[in-house]
């Protein structure tokens, strides 16, 4: 085996990590606290081609392979995870429809998706329904050639900025099992009774807002439904959420890493009883585990990264990188903050943003408890994951 990255995949990682040096890092701490939209930080975004990172190059996106992926939500986290949210579940939606929509689905949507001129994001959960998808109650009703959508969906992410939002439904209520009766609509949210109800004032992941959407009979023409079929829109979540895991695994070794940096850099540079707290060994032992939980974080998540690029199945081992890097990246931010001592309690530095932000990765795309689940079943059945 071969950990390290190719030549390619270094230069696109140096060129990353130089724009969230220069254009990230400066404005982080002031910006998330004033709450204020990373409007600039987005165009650059956009100028990139990140809003296309999981586009297909004949529809003009970036089309990265799954690793470059990972290191740009990396890169980007260890600036400022709320901006990784801008580009999160635009990138998990443009692969889904790049991966299950109709011909006429990709053409319409996805160059504009890879520009940035159309953005995106999910609609799965519910205030009822956040784990347990298919206990969901939106319901999509057929009248003619349109269908009729009415529910509640919550917690959704750049909904502010979305044109279109693809939203998981249930076209079938009575369907047994329950998921052959679930559907993904791609609804245009200028359609009357689309309502982004509020914003969720939230801990941490500041930048792209989080909210609550309402739909009250809105009316979505039928070939909105993604891929033309019922009863698919919980496997096309799933598959989606498999690129997600590593994307969240990635930001979570973005945060360590932010994390890492800001306690070793001020271990060398704090002093207490004459001399840097970084030669008191109690310092020195918590770096050490910090970085070697970071490093098996990182390869954690380019392993079930390359997986993926080679054209396998990678649920087994984007659940474990997921899992395993998001409680790095809690530990991590948590030993920061003391390493820091009562500084690290300040606004004034950054640990105490990675440690509000940190706390996001263990629920989104699927708790930690709920991948503990899904690695269990997948041991049951298969046992344990190859190299
Ligand atoms: C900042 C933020 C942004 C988000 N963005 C989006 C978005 O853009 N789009 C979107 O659709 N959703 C989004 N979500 C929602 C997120 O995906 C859900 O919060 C998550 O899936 C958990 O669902 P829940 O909150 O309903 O918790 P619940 O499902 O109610 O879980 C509550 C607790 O019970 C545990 N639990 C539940 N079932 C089981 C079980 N079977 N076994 C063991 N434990 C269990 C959970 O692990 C958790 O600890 C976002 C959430 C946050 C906080």
């Amino acid at each position: 085996m071969d950990f390290r990255l190719t030549e390619e995949q270094q230069a696109y990682r140096d060129s990353l990590r130089d724009f969230v040096d220069r254009e990230i890092v400066p404005v982080a701490r002031e910006w998330e606290h004033a709450g204020r939209y990373p409007t600039e930080i987005v165009e650059h975004l956009r100028q990139m081609g990140l809003f296309g990172l999981t586009v297909p190059a004949e529809y003009g996106g970036l089309d990265v392979d799954a690793v470059s992926f990972a290191l740009t939500f990396e890169e980007i986290s260890r600036g400022w995870m709320g901006i990784a949210g801008v580009i999160g579940t635009h990138s998990l939606s443009a692969w889904m429809i790049a991966r299950h929509g109709t011909d006429d689905q990709k053409r319409r949507y996805l160059p504009e998706l890879a520009s940035g001129e159309l953005r995106t994001g999910i609609g799965l959960t519910e205030p009822e329904a956040g784990s347990d998808l298919q206990g969901i109650s939106t319901r999509a009703v057929r009248d003619g050639d349109h269908y009729v959508v009415s529910g509640t969906k919550t917690w959704i992410t750049n909904a502010r900025h979305a044109g279109m939002l693809p939203v998981l439904v249930k076209t079938d209520p009575a369907a047994e099992p329950r998921h052959r009766g679930m559907s993904v609509l791609l609804v245009d949210t200028a359609s009357d009774g689309f309502t982004v109800s509020r914003d969720i004032p939230k801990l941490g992941y500041k930048g792209p807002e989080s909210c609550e959407v309402v739909l009250d009979r809105v009316r979505v023409p039928s070939d909105a439904l993604l891929g033309g079929v019922e009863g698919r829109g919980m496997q096309q979540a799933l598959s989606a959420l498999e690129t997600g895991r590593v994307n969240v695994a990635a930001r979570s070794v973005g945060v360590a890493q932010a994390a890492y940096d800001a306690a070793s850099g001020y271990a060398r540079q704090r002093e207490a009883f004459g001399r840097p707290i970084g030669d008191f060994q109690a310092i020195q032992l918590k770096l050490a585990d910090l970085a070697t939980e970071l490093q098996a974080a990182r390869l954690m998540t380019y392993w079930a990264a390359a997986k993926l690029d080679r054209g396998e199945r990678a649920d087994t081992e984007s659940s474990m990188a997921k899992l395993f890097s998001s409680e790095v990246a809690l530990r991590a931010s948590l030993e920061a903050m003391r390493i820091h001592g009562g500084y690290g309690y300040s606004q004034e530095f950054e640990v105490e943003r990675l440690y509000r932000d940190a706390p996001l990765m263990a629920i989104g795309e699927g708790t930690n408890e709920i991948l503990r689940t899904v690695i269990a079943r997948s041991l049951q059945h298969g046992g344990l994951p190859g190299p």
